[in-house]
């Protein structure tokens, strides 16, 4: 088929990629110069593992090719995804102008029937909306074609985003129209082979199941993290409580990590949204609310164990080790990362901060610049160069097992603040230095 994406961040071009991988022709609209410049190159102007090879396998083969503008990406498409950012506005509501743009565009510059992909996450009624637009477009043009939107939610992950993209657990699709439907399956055909993984629903159903999955995430999270204060308070371990719990398969083990709060670019703005969304809809979305709060909060836990550990007011000029930036491991993205918070909070404090991340240094380049206190170190290593003290906030498997003997040499004031609850507390203890971890009573 031919496949126009528009919108080549982490969504759009892992889609474009998976799509272009499987035989289909696919152009990519990006706007943003900077990203098309790398990608005309075949760079991936991100981290995400295997990606690079999978565009410039697709690029060399010419099943892949990038555009700067709707108008010459268009062409002939049979389908048309719409994979652009939907960041927050102060309010929690989804900024829905990216989104708005592209469907005016596409409504101005179509010329044939076409399906139109909603892969944005998106607030219930958007699939209206984008129709609204573009049949809008349409009749001030004076020109009709066929084109029908479908609700098409994105799950993957930031770090395995093509394993999730290729062998995900569901394709949902919210649209009322068999005949789009009907592309959609052939289009997905590759991807839904060995088991139906597709899902048909209306929009509204498609679009509100994005929502739902990512704020019931995010509520186990949370509900984690308030657990672990509750076992700090009561002296409980909450990695034992972890297990014990897990082992309920009604539970289940995923998504039960206490940690210093999850960031991302999905979580933090999805759960907002989804609040946002129960207000206009005139209810209270109490535990969505909820979720975001502690997640708030809980992104100054760390801060709060280290002012509480060096006594208030002592953190001026001392320095700090920080292991990983990035929200999680395996990814380069930094938005909403509880590493910001901590960082920002110590500086604030008066305090020295030497970071690294194994990917993430570039985005941290970009988000501070040169900051006065802090040091963004070429590795672990370096980060540790005169430092008092140590807190781990993403757990890349290179920071699991460090050498606790090594580290109580080097750190001034023998303490470390592991985040992530990566380190057993005896061990660490047993090599000299204070431990503090999350929930670990
Ligand atoms: P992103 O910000 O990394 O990428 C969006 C891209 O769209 C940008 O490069 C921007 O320049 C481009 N763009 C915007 N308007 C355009 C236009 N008119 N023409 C051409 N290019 C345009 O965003 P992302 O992380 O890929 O997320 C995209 C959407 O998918 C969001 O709604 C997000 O919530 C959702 N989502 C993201 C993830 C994730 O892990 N990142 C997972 C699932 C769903």
């Amino acid at each position: 088929m031919r496949v126009t994406v528009i919108g080549a961040g982490y969504v759009g071009l892992v889609t474009a990629a998976c799509f272009a991988e499987v035989g289909n022709t696919v152009t990519c609209v990006e706007r943003d110069a900077g990203r098309l410049q790398a990608l005309d190159k075949a760079q991936v102007p991100f981290y995400e593992p295997g990606l690079s090879d999978l565009v410039a396998r697709n690029i060399e083969v010419g099943r892949m090719h990038f555009v700067p503008s709707i108008a010459q990406g268009l062409g002939t498409a049979q389908v048309c995804f719409i994979a652009v950012g939907t960041p927050p506005l102060p309010s929690g509501q989804a900024d829905m102008s990216q989104v708005r743009g592209a469907a005016a565009e596409i409504g101005q510059h179509v010329s044939g029937p076409l399906v139109v992909v909603q892969k944005s996450t998106a607030p219930v009624g958007t699939v209206e909306m984008v129709q609204g637009i573009i049949d809008a477009e349409m009749a001030r043009r004076g020109v009709q074609h066929w084109v029908s939107v479908v609700s098409n939610p994105e799950f993957l992950k930031e770090g395995s985003a093509i394993e999730d993209f290729t062998r995900g657990d569901r394709i949902v699709l919210g649209s009322n129209d068999d005949k789009a439907i009907a592309v959609m399956r052939e289009l997905y055909r590759p991807f839904n082979r060995n088991h139906e993984k597709i899902m048909v629903m209306k929009p509204a159903s498609s679009e509100l199941t994005k929502y739902a999955a990512n704020t019931m995430l995010a509520t186990r999270i949370s509900f984690m993290n308030e657990l672990a204060r509750l076992a700090e308070a009561v002296g409980a371990d909450i990695e034992q409580v972890r297990l014990g719990m897990g082992e309920d398969h009604r539970i289940g083990s995923h998504f039960l990590y206490a940690g210093a709060g999850y960031g991302g670019s999905c979580f933090p703005k999805d759960v907002k949204a989804l609040a946002f969304m129960a207000r206009e809809a005139g209810m209270h979305a109490e535990l969505a609310e909820a979720v975001d709060a502690v997640n708030q909060r809980q992104k100054q836990r760390l801060f709060e164990k280290i002012a509480a550990h060096f006594a208030a007011g002592d953190l001026k000029d001392r320095t700090f080790a920080v292991w990983g930036l990035a929200f999680k491991p395996n990814t380069d993205d930094m938005r909403d990362a509880p590493s910001i918070d901590l960082i920002e909070a110590l500086l604030g404090a008066g305090a020295r901060v030497q970071a690294f991340d194994p990917v993430a240094m570039d985005s941290a380049r970009k988000l501070w610049g040169e900051r006065p206190g802090l040091t963004l170190c070429k590795d672990a290593a370096s980060a540790l160069q005169g430092a008092d003290a140590l807190a781990v906030v993403t757990e890349w498997h290179t920071f699991r097992s460090p050498d606790f003997d090594q580290l109580a040499a080097q750190l001034k004031a023998k303490a470390v603040f592991d985040g992530r609850n990566l380190w057993d507390p005896q061990a660490v203890r047993s090599a000299g230095l204070a431990y503090y971890g999350i929930g670990r009573g």
